[in-house]
């Protein structure tokens, strides 16, 4: 039998009816009848098992039958800090860190950084993460967040163990990317990359350069390459 349909939804409780957006999903598109077993998430980490209990144009009203636990979640946090990247690339790399396991995204301008974000532009980050934990059935959602600076940003990953800083002009990462620690953050610049200046600020910042290679990827495929390495030595790909 095909795993339960999985659905994303806020204030999770014994008797509720699915967001008029999920709702809409699940009759016209996965026809979802009354009896069919569903799974709901919050994107808290937690996962709840919850029968159809009515299908009908008012919408779907399911009963939550229990509460799961996720064991789909890295034991390592993951914290990508990525520059603000034009048209749609933004949401490729929000959509594929959350595939690889990422716990928090920010978005961030900097001096060479010539996309702009407003509040719509968030919440679609923010969906597309939803969308991407369902799909690849993450019980957490990472939060997108925006900073105006990269100093803003910088700052906001201070606290984790390990901190990266992909630089396209070093020729060698200064640390070995070998035990990560509990806490990651992992910076990755926008299309026109790094300055000295904000290398040197990284830095005084405790973050250490990393160089992915002798060829210049594009902002999009160092934030997957670092993330994928990161991953990797956590354990948590394979
Ligand atoms: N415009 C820049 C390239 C920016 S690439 C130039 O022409 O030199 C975008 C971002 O991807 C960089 O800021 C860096 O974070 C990352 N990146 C790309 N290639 C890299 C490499 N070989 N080593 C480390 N980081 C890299």
């Amino acid at each position: 039998m095909a795993a339960p349909k999985r659905f994303f939804a806020q204030n999770i409780s014994e008797e509720m009816t699915l967001s008029e957006e999920e709702g809409r999903h699940a009759k016209n598109v996965l026809r979802l009848a009354e009896g069919d077993e569903v799974t709901l998430f919050d994107g808290s980490g937690k996962e709840y098992s919850a029968v159809v209990t009515r299908a009908d144009r008012q919408g779907i009203t399911v009963h939550v039958v229990r509460e799961n636990v996720s064991d789909r979640e890295p034991k390592t946090w993951v914290f990508l800090l990525i520059g603000a990247l034009k048209g749609d690339k933004t949401e490729l790399v929000v959509q594929k860190a959350t595939e690889l396991g990422v716990s928090r995204i920010g978005v961030f301008s900097s001096r060479y950084c010539s996309a702009y974000m407003n509040e719509n532009k968030l919440e679609r980050l923010n969906r597309v993460a939803r969308e991407a934990a369902k799909q690849c059935l993450r019980a957490s959602v990472p939060r997108v967040e925006y900073y105006e600076t990269l100093e803003e940003a910088l700052r906001a990953g201070s606290e984790c163990v390990t901190r990266l800083f992909a630089c396209e002009f070093l020729d060698e990462t200064e640390k070995d990317l070998i035990d990560t620690g509990a806490t990651v953050c992992a910076v990755v610049g926008s299309e026109g990359g790094f300055a000295e200046e904000e290398y040197a600020l990284a830095q005084r910042l405790g973050y250490c350069g990393v160089s992915l290679g002798k060829r210049i990827l594009r902002a999009e495929t160092a934030a997957i390459a670092l993330l994928s390495v990161v991953m990797h030595e956590a354990g948590e790909l394979g």
